[in-house]
């Protein structure tokens, strides 16, 4: 019964996570246990339970419950007879260090993630703003600037900087009270005190903290109720004097669906951007991943280049590259061999050729905004002037050119334009291209920025 359940969950798998993670991954996985709510496979190596934990834990246990089995935990552990702890459990994460400090009372808080530390994170020309000011907020000193805001695109390390802000406050300020949550888990604790009556017990708890970190804050836009509780809680803090951190994938102002007011006074406090991270940068995270995990792990062995392959490749964000990075462990551990230029290329087929087309609509608005110094705002609102309309052409064509969106989606990018207008933008600007140097310099440099 226990098997068919977990053959049945199989057959859904290969569809969700492909084929050659499947045969990767998946099926390598013993199921040692389906009971209780519990679901134990035995892995071949720590890196292997690691990995499998981080990617498809969830996915695994969707699939469980579809075929029947409500688990509540996905544990692996080692193969081997004596193995009886799991190497890596799901839900509750592995040791949950609660961001809380005071102890027995009941902050909600996210679990800090124990290797989100200053120590391990790796500070380049493109962080060392949101790194000083982390550090900064982290002495636990007398407010300076409130909210810091920190801003960026995904994983270059903003959750990370929070999390470290969280450890080191708790070290040297055991006695703060320190909260961090995502706006979502923010927004739930929110509906959940309504629906059970303790609003107020929630307001008196959020105005309690001392240092208050909400994470990718552009989740309560657009959700009324919430951002308005969000904005009387921010105001309760900064009023009383009390730190706090607020990270976001875009600027305050660029936060679509946000009360102006709330724009404003994230706008008061120090913004700081985490630009997208350069070559040196990537390459000096992987060394220090490589550190680590040779220390934890004999054995290892990397040939020359492979990390500066790695780190000219794979330029997306840093997430990505550390996924490459354990994917390829795990996967010379379990082959036993060394790592080599030919295996890393091998292993992360699939990653190397995503990379290749990772450019968004996104990042080819936000620079051409940039370079021509207009809003990012405008680039998808309404404004006919020249000084507007003609970077938004460009940012037009650069998407056609760049990405393989189709016009119709290109123009549900730019604030739902209809196709034929972005055909226009895209002709208009090959047009000019031909008369118009300046124009064409441009559009060379930009090309040059965005395919790095
Ligand atoms: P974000 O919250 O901005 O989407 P995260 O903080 O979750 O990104 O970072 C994604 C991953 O990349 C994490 O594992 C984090 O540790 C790692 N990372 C990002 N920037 C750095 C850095 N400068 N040094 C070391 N690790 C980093
Ligand atoms: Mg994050």
């Amino acid at each position: 019964m226990t098997n068919e359940t977990w053959a049945e969950a199989r057959q859904e798998l290969i569809k969700r996570v492909g084929k050659n993670n499947y045969v990767t991954w998946i099926e390598p996985l013993k199921l040692a246990i389906l009971a209780d709510g519990v679901a134990r496979f035995e892995v071949p190596t720590i890196f292997f339970g690691d990995w499998v934990q981080r990617n498809y834990a969830d996915h695994i246990r969707n699939q469980l419950a579809s075929a029947g089995a409500v688990v509540d935990r996905v544990e692996f552990a080692l193969g081997s007879p004596s193995a009886e702890t799991p190497v890596a459990s799901f839900k509750p994460a592995p040791r949950p260090v609660r961001s809380r400090s005071a102890s027995d009372d009941d902050l909600p808080g996210a679990p800090l993630d124990p290797r989100f530390t200053f120590d391990r994170f790796v500070v380049g020309k493109s962080n060392e703003l949101a790194h000083a000011a982390s550090r900064r907020v982290a002495e636990g000193g007398p407010v300076t600037f409130n909210p810091l805001f920190l801003y960026g695109g995904v994983g270059l390390g903003k959750t990370h900087l929070m999390h470290a802000i969280a450890h080191e406050l708790q070290a040297r300020r055991p006695e703060l009270r320190v909260l961090y949550l995502s706006a979502e888990q923010f927004m739930y604790r929110f509906v959940q005190a309504l629906r059970e009556r303790q609003i107020m017990d929630f307001k008196e708890m959020f105005r309690s903290v001392d240092v208050l970190m909400v994470d990718d804050v552009q989740f309560v836009a657009g959700k009324d109720s919430t951002q308005e509780e969000f904005f009387h809680t921010f105001n309760a803090l900064v009023d009383q004097n009390k730190q706090i951190v607020i990270s976001a994938d875009r600027a305050p102002g660029e936060i679509k669906d946000l009360e102006d007011r709330i724009k404003s006074r994230l706008q008061c406090g120090l913004v700081v951007d985490l630009h997208p991270t350069d070559y040196e940068l990537r390459l000096g995270i992987l060394q220090q991943k490589v550190d680590f995990y040779r220390n934890q792990y004999r054995g290892l062995v990397i040939a020359d280049g492979v990390l500066e392959f790695l780190a000219h490749r794979i330029t997306t964000n840093v997430r990505v590259l550390e996924g490459a990075l354990t994917r390829l462990f795990a996967f010379a551990s379990l082959v036993g061999r060394e790592i080599t230029l030919e295996l890393t290329q091998d292993c992360l087929a699939d990653i190397l050729r995503s990379s290749d087309r990772k450019l968004t609509i996104e990042e080819i608005q936000r620079k051409v905004a940039e370079h021509y110094n207009i809003r990012l705002s405008d680039m998808i609102g309404p404004k006919r002037l020249r000084n507007i309309a003609r970077p938004r052409q460009v940012a037009m064509y650069l998407s056609k050119q760049l990405t393989p969106r189709s016009l119709p989606e290109i123009g549900r990018r730019f604030g739902g334009r209809d196709h034929t207008t972005i055909m226009h933008g895209v002709r208009k600007i090959e047009e000019l291209m031909a008369i118009d140097s300046q124009l064409a310099d441009d559009l060379q440099l930009l090309r040059r920025l965005l395919q790095g």
